[in-house]
């Protein structure tokens, strides 16, 4: 009861043009309630007929929904116009409020919403309430690329936050922008183009954003690896491990491979790890991934080890699974089932991984090693290295950057850096690798330095398990291993 009145209170003093404060009341009044149709919002829907049937009115803002909006645009005389679609608010970050906060308040958070755009737009622009935190409308000719005067005025006047039972809520209003009413385009696609033009104006400063085909197809290609991705990870053959051998300096002889997942996607063809892993690891995906992995992986040590070929494989961990509560379990079960040492595997985990005193990801890796496994940091020096951190982080190698090896050639400066990573890397009892090895000189001056491992494409490039292991025979029969090529 108060909060509804604190709201009425303070949704009062922002009426309606024309200051009826009678209207917002009706507003704010849930459905069901006898609320009867503020004229100002009756006229919304159009229109024809004047007010609309229940059904077609959204239960909260009594404006009317989706389905009338289809229905308008069906009746209407069509011709080319811009379509609005303003969204309060991110449906991730309404979900919180709604947890926090309550569903009559999130409820009254759209409902106050709805009426503060009724109230920019005013009476002559029909808005529709297309989905809970969406509202549609349409204004008549496009002037794309800027925005129509109103556009600014929706931003401005969203500024300021809602006022809920005295509680100010800000919004995050996106407003996405189509031309609308062109030959092909059905309603219900310049409803989405608007949506994801709506979406895609959080990136920018201005508040608002035409629909763009480019950043669509983008947002369209992450959504469908995301929601591939699962079948892949059952489907027989759309992911496969490929291989990359690492190169003992000292010995020009295979040290161990690094496995890197590939992905071949039925429709969009081969999906570069640099791409997906890291949507995976924005989200659980990235558990089964790395199951997947390491399911993978074992399986070909046991079958190069039949063989006739140990070899130890590295994989490359995601620090989410550090924080799997099962996550060494499943490890220590893989091993064990497989009947594999755990100094068969290897496990790299990248730089930026945050390794504080006590932390659960520190403490794990300091476990792994304990229990034998290899562990790698990667990557080292692609991000803000810190040196404590290796003093901290219980690893066996240290992985240097692709990024500073292969500036070796051009500039001493970089060979300088890489020295001292290789001396203050041994000083601290890590055996160090060298990624992204490409050229006999990168070579020359690594080993000089007195770098362990390298591994590049002056090796090999990653390549099919069969593939290695024919590579692996061919490559010590005719010296330099530099001479098989993946
Ligand atoms: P990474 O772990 O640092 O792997 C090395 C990357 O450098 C690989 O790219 C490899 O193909 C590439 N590379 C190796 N040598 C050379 C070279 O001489 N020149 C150049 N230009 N590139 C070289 P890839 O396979 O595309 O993988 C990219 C990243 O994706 C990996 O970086 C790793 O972070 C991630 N990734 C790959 N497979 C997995 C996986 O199974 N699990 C997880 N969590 N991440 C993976
Ligand atoms: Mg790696
Ligand atoms: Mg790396």
């Amino acid at each position: 009861m108060g909060q509804t009145q604190g709201m009425m209170r303070d949704m009062s003093n922002q009426a309606a043009p024309g200051g009826r404060p009678g209207a917002v009341r009706a507003i704010l009044q849930p459905p069901g309630r006898g609320a009867t149709l503020p004229a100002s919002i009756g006229r919304l829907s159009g229109q024809r007929g004047g007010v609309p049937e229940a059904s077609v009115l959204d239960g909260l803002s009594r404006m009317p929904n989706r389905q009338a909006f289809f229905r308008d645009i069906a009746r209407g005389t069509g011709g080319r116009n811009t379509l609005v679609l303003v969204t309060l608010a991110d449906a991730r970050a309404f979900d919180g409020m709604r947890a926090a906060l309550g569903h009559v308040l999130a409820d009254n958070f759209v409902r106050a919403g709805a009426h503060r755009l009724a109230r920019i737009v005013g009476t002559g622009t029909p808005i529709y309430h297309v989905s809970t935190l969406a509202f549609a409308f349409r204004l008549p000719g496009s002037c794309a690329p800027s925005a129509p005067p109103l556009i600014r005025r929706i931003v401005e006047g969203f500024r300021e936050p809602l006022r809920l039972d005295g509680i100010p809520i800000e919004t995050r209003l996106g407003i996405g922008l189509r031309v609308s009413g062109g030959p092909g385009a059905s309603p219900a696609e310049d409803l989405r183009a608007a949506l994801s033009a709506a979406q895609q104006s959080h990136a920018g400063k201005s508040g608002w954003a035409w629909y763009d085909l480019e950043s669509d197809e983008a947002h369209r290609r992450t959504f469908q690896i995301l929601t591939n991705l699962t079948a892949a990870l059952e489907a027989e053959s759309q992911l496969e491990l490929h291989y990359q051998p690492k190169i003992c300096l000292a010995t020009r002889t295979c040290d161990s491979v690094e496995a890197l997942v590939r992905w071949t996607h039925p429709v969009l063809g081969p999906v570069s790890p640099a791409e997906f892993v890291p949507l995976a690891e924005a989200t659980v995906l990235v558990t089964p991934l790395t199951r997947w992995v390491i399911d993978a992986a074992t399986r070909q040590i046991v079958e190069w080890r039949r063989k006739g070929l140990h070899m130890r494989v590295a994989i490359n961990i995601s620090p989410r699974n550090l924080e799997e509560p099962d996550f060494v379990e499943y490890l220590l079960f893989n091993c064990a089932a497989r009947g594999i040492d755990h100094g068969a595997l290897e496990l790299e985990v990248t730089e930026g991984v945050s390794a504080d005193e006590g932390s659960l990801i520190t403490d794990r890796i300091t476990a792994l090693r304990a229990l034998g496994f290899h562990i790698a940091i990667d990557d080292f020096g692609a991000g803000f290295s810190n040196m404590a951190y290796l003093t901290r982080l219980s690893a066996n190698t240290l992985k240097i950057d692709r990024s500073l090896v292969s500036g070796l050639a051009a500039g001493a400066q970089n060979g300088r850096l890489v020295a001292g990573i290789v001396q203050m890397g041994h000083d601290l009892g890590y055996k160090i690798v060298a990624e992204g090895v490409e050229t006999e000189r990168e070579l020359d001056l690594l080993a000089d330095w007195g770098c362990d491992v390298g591994q590049g494409w002056h090796f090999g490039r990653p390549m099919s398990a069969d593939r290695f292991f024919d590579w692996h025979r061919g490559a010590w029969d005719e010296q330099p291993p530099a001479a098989a090529r993946g």
